[in-house]
């Protein structure tokens, strides 16, 4: 299987679909935002450094992100691919993850990115305040969060078109989770060669 970036806003559902697409193909799955919030939890020296940036909605420094990323990587099976998951979310982050697949003799592989509507972002991320408790689902740090993401993650949307690796869903066309998800399974076979 080739490797899955899945890319998209706050709230657009990266850790929903993933968490499918693992249950459909048995790919490996790498959350960077889950690593963090587990080194948090457990109270690491990168736990603490990560907190201060999470609280402000802001992006924790490529290069630390970089070499969680990379260790992550090296300590998981990846002959039936990954899925990153909220990684990259800089230019410098993707040009990192680049040459760190390729020097192990691996490809990025297709990009799924995932749009949807401010209105629906906002109202799914209020509603996860409620549900799961997550510290940055606060109205203040989540349009913080938006800021950052359109200042500084979307311009990648780019940078993996011009990799000609990129593959678009849309939430106003899906409608439906259900109708996402059978979109993107579709996708992937196709590319990886699967007949459903
Ligand atoms: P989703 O709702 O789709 O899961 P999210 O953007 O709300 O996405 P996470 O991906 O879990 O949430 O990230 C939470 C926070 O962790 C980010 O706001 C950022 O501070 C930090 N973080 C996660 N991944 C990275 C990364 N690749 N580079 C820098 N900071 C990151
Ligand atoms: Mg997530």
């Amino acid at each position: 299987m080739k490797n899955i970036i899945i890319f998209g806003a706050p709230g657009s559902g990266k850790g929903t679909y993933s968490a499918a697409i693992v249950e459909r193909f048995g790919m490996g799955h790498i959350s960077t935002g889950d690593v963090l919030r587990g080194e948090i939890k457990q109270g690491t020296e990168l736990g603490k450094i990560a907190k201060d940036y999470i609280d402000k909605g802001q992006l924790i420094p490529d290069q630390l992100m970089i070499d969680i990323l990379a260790l992550h990587y090296d300590s998981h099976p990846t002959e039936k691919g990954v899925i990153f998951d909220g990684f990259p979310r800089t230019i410098p982050q993707a040009e990192a993850l680049k040459q760190m697949l390729a020097q192990r003799g691996h490809d990025l592989g297709m990009m799924i990115e995932l749009v949807v509507d401010q209105d629906t972002l906002m109202k799914r991320l209020l509603r996860r305040a409620v549900e799961e408790g997550r510290a940055d689902d606060n109205e203040e740090t989540i349009r913080k969060r938006f800021e950052v993401y359109h200042s500084q993650t979307e311009p990648l949307s780019l940078w993996f078109a011009a990799q000609g690796i990129r593959h678009t869903f849309d939430w106003s066309i899906c409608k439906t989770k259900e109708g996402m998800i059978e979109a993107i399974f579709r996708e992937i076979e196709r590319e990886n060669g699967i007949k459903s």
